[in-house]
């Protein structure tokens, strides 16, 4: 049964607390109605809201974002417009009011669409524990102990993005499709089809060499994706849609 909410001043003190034992929350959409059902029994929760890590930096075209930073903060970013949309796509208006960065990337999918994002801008993501501070990169594991204090990644110059989703909020993916087609810094990311956000990399290699190649691209985007089935769609019916939703999303068509 939960007896205490820990409210550390900073990573460290988190880090302490968390190598000490309980639950890591960001905004707790994830972490609250599971404790509140007692589907996870926790005693002790470390909350990140005062842990100094909220904040958006733009230096030149690197970006910062502080993993306690809430998803209606990235949305109400004008420097980071073409993440608006992303954002946009994510639950709705209540629960991206508290839900964070630093959760987004650690859910599993078919929830995390602005970790396939980050996935596809190549972030770098910053983790502290009482052993140290390291950079990782997106998509790599985290370890229990661990804290993600921040993401960093370079503005993309030609964006790509698109959610298929049953309702307009509070509906997860049956495909998430993020890209950015900056030449050799080409990168596609998926998510709804695997219980990650993965790379299209074949579709990446086919863009590369030739970056009219879009429909080849998107046939080939589903490559050793691992689908699965839930209440939104079956495995089956993601990798059926997902050459469409991937040769719209590459085109910018709706
Ligand atoms: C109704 C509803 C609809 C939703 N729809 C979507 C959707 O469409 N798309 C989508 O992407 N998500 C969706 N979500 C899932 C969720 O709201 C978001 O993914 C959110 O960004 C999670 O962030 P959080 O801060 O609330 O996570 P929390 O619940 O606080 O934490 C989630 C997990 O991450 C860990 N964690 C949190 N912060 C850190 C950190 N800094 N370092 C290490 N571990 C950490 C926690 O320990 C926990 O295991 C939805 C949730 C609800 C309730």
């Amino acid at each position: 049964m939960l007896s205490k909410v820990h409210l550390p001043s900073s990573a460290a003190e988190a880090a302490g607390l968390l190598r000490a034992g309980g639950w890591l929350i960001g905004g707790g959409t994830v972490v609250m109605p599971r404790v509140n059902t007692g589907a996870v029994p926790v005693e002790h929760l470390i909350s990140l809201r005062h842990a100094g890590l909220a904040g958006i930096r733009v230096d030149a075209d690197t970006v910062t974002i502080g993993a306690a930073t809430t998803l209606a903060a990235v949305g109400a970013d004008d420097r980071l417009g073409f993440l608006h949309p992303v954002i946009r796509s994510i639950a709705s208006p209540p629960v991206r009011n508290l839900a964070t960065v630093g959760g987004n990337l650690l859910v599993p999918q078919p929830h995390g669409d602005l970790a396939v994002a980050l996935l596809a801008l190549d972030a770098r993501v910053d983790v502290v524990s009482v052993d140290g501070a390291r950079t990782g990169l997106v998509g790599e594991p985290v370890a229990p102990d661990e804290i993600v204090t921040a993401v960093h990644f370079d503005l993309p110059e030609n964006w790509h993005y698109r959610k298929a989703m049953r309702r307009r909020h509070n509906s997860a993916a049956i495909v998430t499709v993020a890209a950015v087609l900056d030449g050799e810094r080409t990168r596609i990311a998926l998510g709804g089809v695997a219980s990650r956000p993965v790379r299209a990399y074949a579709a990446e290699r086919i863009l590369r060499d030739d970056p009219g190649a879009v429909a080849e691209a998107a046939e080939a985007a589903g490559e050793g994706v691992e689908a699965f089935d839930d209440a939104y769609a079956s495995a089956w019916y993601r990798v059926r849609v997902l050459p469409v939703h991937v040769r719209r999303a590459l085109l910018g068509e709706d």
